[in-house]
C-alpha cells in the first residue's frame, strides 16, 4: 500500500490540468477558491498542492472526529506524548538528489509585492542539545542552494543561536507535504524542549490507530517518513534580506535581516506534491490557527471550571480574535477567562467570552450576546502597551488588547433567547 501524506482522493478536488504560471498563477486559482483543495498537475514541471486544509471539518474527517473534538484530542496529544515508530527505508529515499537547482521546484511567487519565490508550507525538523523541534518558517529562495528563513524568536532561533555561538550551522530538514498530525502539532507553542513530533505520534495514535513513522536522512535527522520532499540543509550565520512577503493578515510583512539556509540534499517521493499554504488564506488561518486553541482552552481551564470551546475566528484571521464560551460559577469568572485566554495565546489582542447557550462557531450568535449580555462599563477591559503579533499592521511593537464579558450575570434568565413554543 502507498502510504502519502497528501489525501488527494477526498472529494471536491479542483484538478487543473493545464500549465499554471509559476508567478502568481497558483495564488489567483487559490484566492478564487479559498475553501476548495486545488491540485496544479503542472507548476514548473511538478504537482502541487494547495487549499487542502482549508476547512475545519475536512480537518476533523481526516482524524475520525467531529469538529468540536479537535482541541480536546490536542490536549490530550500535548499530555500524553507518543514515541513515533522508525522504519528504515522511507519513499522519500527513491529520489535523492546532491547536485540540484532550487530554482527547479514548484516554488510559486505569490503576491506581486513579496520580495522572491517562496517556499511556505515547510516544516522544519531540528535537534540540538538532545532536544528536537518541529516548526513552521517560510523560506525565501535566493539562488540554486540557498534560502532566506524567517526564524521569529521562538525554539528553532534559540536552538540556532546557541549552534551558531558554538560555531556550527544547525542541521535542518524541511519536510514539505506532510500529513495534518504533523502540520497541527509543530504549529503548536509549548515548552521549549517539548517534542512535537510525539504530539503528532499521540494525535495520531488517539484518533487514527497507529502513531507517526519517522525515518533517518542521511544526516541523521529525524523526519516524518511519509514526507514528500525533505530539504536537508543548514541554518548559517550569514544573513540576507527577508520580505516584504504577504503573512496571515493578507498584508505585507515587513523586510528583515534574516539568517541563510544552504540546502544539501533534496529527497522526494516518485511524482511528489509540492504543498504551497497561500498566505492569508483559510488553509492558512487553519494550520496557524486552529492549534493555538487548545492553548487557549488549557489556561481558560486553569481559572473557569468549566470551558465548553474556544474559536479564533476567520475575520480575525484566525490569530487575533478569539471566543471562549464558559459556564460561569460566580461573577467574575468572565473576566478572569479573558485574562487567563491572553496568556494561552500571546498574539490574541481580542477575545469575546460567552455563555455555553452562544455556538462559538456562529459569528451572528456571538454578535448577539455581546449585543444583549454586554455593558462596557462593566464588562470591557482594556490592557495597554502588552507586545502583541508582529504581524499586525497596526502594532507599533505594543498592542492594546481588548477583552470582551459578554456573559450573562449569575442566575440572568432573562438573558436567555426565548424559543417559540
Ligand atoms: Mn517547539
Amino acid at each position: 500500500m502507498s502510504m502519502r501524506s497528501i489525501v488527494i482522493s477526498m472529494d471536491g478536488v479542483s484538478t487543473i490540468n493545464y500549465e499554471v504560471p509559476l508567478e502568481y498563477g497558483a495564488a489567483r486559482i487559490l484566492s478564487s477558491n479559498p475553501s476548495v483543495p486545488v491540485r496544479f498537475m503542472n507548476l514548473n514541471g511538478h504537482e502541487a498542492v494547495g487549499n487542502l486544509w482549508s476547512d475545519r471539518e475536512r480537518i476533523a474527517a481526516y482524524f475520525h472526529i467531529r469538529k468540536e473534538e479537535i482541541i480536546k484530542k490536542m490536549l490530550h496529544a500535548i499530555s500524553h506524548p507518543t514515541r513515533p515508530i522508525e522504519v528504515d527505508r522511507p519513499q522519500f529515499f527513491d529520489n535523492i538528489k546532491e547536485s540540484f537547482d532550487l530554482r527547479e521546484l514548484p516554488i510559486p511567487k505569490l503576491f506581486p509585492g513579496d520580495a522572491g519565490r517562496y517556499v511556505t508550507a515547510a516544516v522544519a525538523v531540528a535537534e540540538f542539545g538532545g532536544k528536537r523541534n518541529l516548526s513552521f518558517h517560510r523560506l525565501m529562495l535566493l539562488d540554486d542552494r540557498r534560502f532566506a528563513i524567517r526564524l521569529v524568536p521562538r525554539h528553532l532561533y534559540t536552538m540556532y543561536k546557541s549552534s551558531i555561538s558554538e560555531g556550527k550551522d544547525l542541521p535542518v530538514a524541511f519536510c514539505i507535504g506532510v500529513c495534518p498530525s504533523i502540520l497541527l502539532a509543530a504549529a503548536t507553542s509549548l515548552e521549549y524542549g517539548q517534542d512535537e513530533m510525539e504530539i503528532a505520534s499521540s494525535l495520531r495514535q488517539s484518533t487514527l490507530g497507529d502513531p507517526v513513522h519517522v525515518a533517518s536522512t542521511k544526516s541523521g535527522i529525524i523526519v516524518p517518513a511519509y514526507s514528500e520532499f525533505v530539504l536537508e540543509g543548514r541554518i548559517t550565520a550569514e544573513t540576507a534580506e527577508e520580505g516584504p512577503f504577504v503573512d496571515i493578515t493578507g498584508t505585507y510583512d515587513k523586510k528583515r535581516m534574516q539568517p541563510v539556509v544552504e540546502i544539501d540534499t533534496i529527497y522526494s517521493v516518485d511524482s511528489p506534491m509540492f504543498h504551497i499554504v497561500l498566505p492569508g488564506s483559510i488553509e492558512h488561518y487553519m494550520l496557524m490557527g486552529l492549534p493555538r486553541e487548545p492553548l487557549i482552552y488549557r489556561t481558560v481551564n486553569q481559572v473557569v471550571p468549566y470551558v465548553h470551546n474556544v474559536r479564533l475566528t476567520e475575520g480575525g484571521c484566525c490569530w487575533l480574535h478569539g471566543i471562549v464560551s464558559i459556564t460561569k460559577n460566580k461573577e467574575g469568572d468572565g473576566v478572569n477567562a479573558i485574562m487567563a485566554a491572553f496568556t494561552g495565546h500571546p498574539s490574541m489582542k481580542k477575545v469575546t467570552i460567552v455563555d455555553n447557550d452562544i455556538d462559538v462557531y456562529d459569528d451572528r450568535e456571538v454578535e448577539w450576546a455581546v449585543a444583549t449580555r454586554f455593558q462596557a462599563k462593566k464588562g470591557l477591559i482594556v490592557i495597554d502597551d502588552a507586545a502583541g503579533s508582529t504581524l499586525d499592521p497596526s502594532s507599533d511593537g505594543l498592542t492594546s488588547k481588548v477583552g470582551i464579558d459578554a456573559t450573562k450575570p449569575m442566575g440572568g434568565e432573562d438573558f436567555d433567547r426565548v424559543k417559540a413554543p
